[in-house]
């Protein structure tokens, strides 16, 4: 009997082959003001980070959205000029600097596995001997800076890591927030009980004060979504500022990166925003969000509020949105 494979039972319109027709410019457009105005409409907004005393008054009203394509143009739309504290987004650029310059040793240091936990959770690393799951909670984080800072003054560390995203968002307006680095830094006590854990077990090489204070000052780097956007271009193009363009990256390191964002970029929320949206993404408690969508966009998405877990409520909402309406999605072509 003539095999016909499973084809013959699905409908036709599935059976068949299905070729998604490429979004343009235009239609992008309109998808990302949408959502802009559906975010704008929206009452239900989180509540922005407290425990960060200069966070506590960002104004919770504010969206944006934006992406850049391969092509270099950008698509934008809400509050897209006005820049905001990334928080933990620089995670992804201190890890490619970390990666870029030590490779695989780096991974003696710190994990490449979720960990179910809360960002500044501390219970994990006592178990696990002062390793940190993975370089996007807090402790993973501190371990990269620690590795950045090793050959390093703490002020070189700290230009070193803003030279790399000047050059990576091709922008040198960018700069860091002073204040929000000295709130942080006055009421960081988790922060600091994690890195002097870490230095009791070896893991961190420099003095915790210093490893700190290079992290909290690239946490209080500000960025409006277009810059964030641009920055994400080469996680977005395999390493290069745009396909075929400037190499910033090893293909394999961003493709590593990308697999950590999608797995680890949004603390005890990663499988919810792997499930929901499908794109490698990493969050920030000052409720920033960096996403990619591999070969088609970088995009950068800001709403102050947060949910329980610490991830910004509506930017979360507004890539699913995102997601659903262009079919961008790793799990699928
Ligand atoms: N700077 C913040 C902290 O160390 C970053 C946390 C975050 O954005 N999730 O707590």
């Amino acid at each position: 009997m003539e095999s016909r494979g499973l084809a013959h039972h699905l409908p036709r319109s599935v059976a068949g082959r299905y070729v998604k027709p490429t979004l343009s410019a235009a239609a992008l457009d309109e998808i990302v003001r949408e959502i802009c105005a559906e975010m704008a409409a929206e009452a239900e907004r989180g509540a922005v980070a407290t425990y960060i005393p200069e966070l506590a008054g960002v104004d919770p009203n504010q969206f944006a959205l934006a992406l850049t394509l391969p092509d270099g143009s950008m698509i934008s739309g809400g509050d897209a000029a006005t820049p905001f504290s990334i928080q933990s987004v620089s995670k992804v650029f201190t890890l490619a600097l970390a990666l870029g310059r030590d490779g695989e040793s780096l991974w003696k240091r710190v994990g490449r596995e979720p960990s179910g936990d809360p960002f500044n959770s501390i219970v994990q690393l006592e178990y696990e001997q002062g390793i940190p799951r993975n370089p996007f909670i807090n402790a993973g984080a501190i371990v990269v800076t620690d590795t950045i800072l090793s050959s390093h003054k703490p002020k070189d560390a700290l230009g070193e890591v803003l030279d790399f995203i000047h050059l990576l968002a091709d922008d040198t307006s960018i700069v860091i927030d002073p204040d929000v680095a000295r709130s942080e830094r006055d009421t960081g006590f988790r922060n600091t009980a994690l890195a002097n854990f870490m230095r009791a077990y070896g893991t961190l090489r420099c003095q915790p004060g210093e490893a700190l204070g290079v992290y909290f000052h690239h946490c209080a780097i500000t960025m409006t979504v277009r810059q964030l956007a641009k920055a994400g271009r080469f996680l977005a193009f395999d390493g290069c500022l745009s396909p075929g363009g400037q190499r910033v990256m090893a293909a394999r390191a961003t493709r590593q990166i990308n697999a950590l964002m999608l797995t680890c970029g949004h603390y005890d929320g990663s499988g919810e925003f792997a499930f929901k949206v499908g794109l490698p993404g990493k969050s920030g408690v000052g409720g920033g969000i960096l996403a990619i969508a591999p070969g088609k966009a970088a995009i950068g998405c800001w709403s102050p509020g947060l949910n329980k877990v610490g991830n910004s409520k509506l930017a979360s909402r507004a890539l699913e949105m995102l997601a659903e309406r262009t079919g961008w999605s790793v799990f699928a072509n």
